[in-house]
């Protein structure tokens, strides 16, 4: 699938995708926009920064009855903020209708009474929300969405995480016995699965790997901390350039507040976004980092899947995310839009196994350090333990060969053992310079074909 065309999509829709000037649908866009127009449910595993939105905005508000004013659609996810987001992408596309449909946005900490007054009055077609808020509404009788057959549960490991699954669920259940489910998550934990089995027949599964959402145009950069203090470093990092929009993540709350009053302290001009800030103040300033009033934001994971800013040049790991989904989520707040990203991960002497993870997952760290007020490349973190474990990629009959040296002390033995040793490793040398070349075409491949 190659162009929106193909869709058959109503003019209204049409219109949207030319104002927001897609040009052609992302990989979980191609996957998953004619199963959710057939009206099947899906569960598409896709992180955040593949375009999974749209993925269900456009064929659902195309599938949608304007004529029908009951609630058709309901549209969960775990934090205010997403729910915001996802607001304000339909707000864009069904500006475009010639008729009106009506949309609401049900999140905890906004004002219910004026809620269920509008309630009183009609029901809106389509609701996107946190599921307590959407639940307690529709308990209280204000909400109905028994007639809705449509519910989209959107960044579903995180609704679990968040214990938020059982007020889901409970959503799931009133709703529609006809119920076409979509599902979005970076992973499929093994305890969403129940869920999934009773409310999906025969899903369709669409699995978009991780690769494919790590932004080819971000360079990753790694910079251990050998002892030095964390706070100086990070100031040093966002100082060194003039960076057009810098993004810090912590683990903690606690993190969070240290990080930005250091760098107040230093007489920088700092937003700090996390989940113990009050509702008000969080969303006040998520408008104001949107409207590019700060320079610099740190931020904790789950107020951060919020911020979708396009301008975003830096992000730095103060720590390694408690969860490997997350690095994903953070990396991805850079290098939108076909422009570059630096993202600079922060490590310590014992996250070396964390690094080799993430590594695993096809991330490809840049060694760097910071020498004379300037970053600067570093020795790979593991050159002493290349060396001593330089024995680990000989296959069996090698190894075999050093092990029986031990044994045997034939003449031209040794020799013979270094020989095989050499020829091995030429080898593997030889296999992994193919791999790192064929690694890197498929990058280029990608990046160039990227929303083109
Ligand atoms: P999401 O994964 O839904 O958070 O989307 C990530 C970003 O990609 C958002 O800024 C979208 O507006 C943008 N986006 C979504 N679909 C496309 C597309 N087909 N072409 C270009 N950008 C897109």
């Amino acid at each position: 699938m190659s162009s929106f065309n193909d869709y058959n999509f109503k003019p209204f829709i049409q219109a949207a995708i030319k104002d927001l000037g897609f040009k052609k649908p992302t990989p979980i866009q191609s996957k998953v926009i004619p199963t959710i127009k057939h009206g099947k449910s899906v569960i598409g595993k896709s992180a955040t920064g593949s375009g999974k939105t749209h993925a269900f905005l456009l064929p659902l508000f195309n599938n949608l009855d304007v004529n029908n004013n009951s609630t058709q659609i309901v549209i969960t996810t775990p934090s205010r903020e997403l729910a915001y987001q996802i607001y304000e992408n339909v707000k864009q596309i069904v500006k475009f209708s010639e008729q009106p449909i009506r949309i609401a946005n049900y999140v905890g900490g906004t004002d219910k009474e004026r809620q269920i007054n509008k309630l009183k009055k009609e029901q809106p077609q389509v609701v996107v929300g946190t599921p307590g808020r959407i639940l307690d509404l529709f308990k209280n009788g204000d909400l109905d969405i028994n007639t809705a057959n449509q519910l989209v549960i959107d960044e579903a490991d995180m609704t679990l995480d968040f214990g938020f699954l059982e007020t889901v669920d409970k959503i799931a259940a009133a709703m529609a016995q006809d119920l076409q489910m979509m599902v979005f998550s970076a992973t499929i934990p093994p305890k969403l699965q129940p869920f999934l089995k009773k409310y999906m027949k025969n899903p369709v599964f669409d699995d978009i790997p991780t690769e494919t959402v790590i932004n080819q145009n971000v360079d990753n950069w790694l910079i251990s901390t050998k002892g030095n203090d964390k706070n100086s470093l990070i100031y040093q990092l966002l100082t060194m350039g003039n960076p057009y929009l810098a993004l810090i993540f912590a683990n903690t709350r606690e993190r969070v507040d240290e990080i930005e009053a250091y760098l107040q302290g230093q007489g920088l001009k700092v937003a700090k976004i996390h989940g113990g800030m009050q509702p008000r103040v969080r969303k006040r300033v998520m408008k104001q980092i949107q409207n590019l009033d700060f320079q610099y934001v740190v931020a904790s994971d789950l107020a951060a899947r919020g911020i979708d800013i396009d301008g975003v040049s830096h992000i730095i790991n103060d720590d390694i995310p408690s969860d490997n989904e997350y690095f994903v989520h953070r990396v991805g707040r850079t290098g939108r839009g076909g422009m570059s990203g630096i993202a600079i991960t922060l490590y310590g002497p014992d996250e070396d196994q964390k690094i080799q993870a993430l590594e695993n997952m096809g991330i490809n760290f840049k060694p760097k350090e910071i020498k004379h007020g300037d970053v600067v490349d570093s020795y790979d973190r593991r050159r002493r333990q290349k060396y001593k474990g330089h024995h680990d990629k000989l296959d069996g009959s090698t190894l075999g060969m050093i092990n029986k040296k031990k044994k045997n002390v034939k003449p031209g033995y040794k020799k013979k053992i270094k020989r095989a040793i050499k020829v091995k490793e030429d080898q593997n040398r030889k296999i992994e310079v193919r791999s790192q070349i064929r690694a890197r075409k498929k990058q280029k491949k990608r990046s160039s074909e990227r929303y083109q």
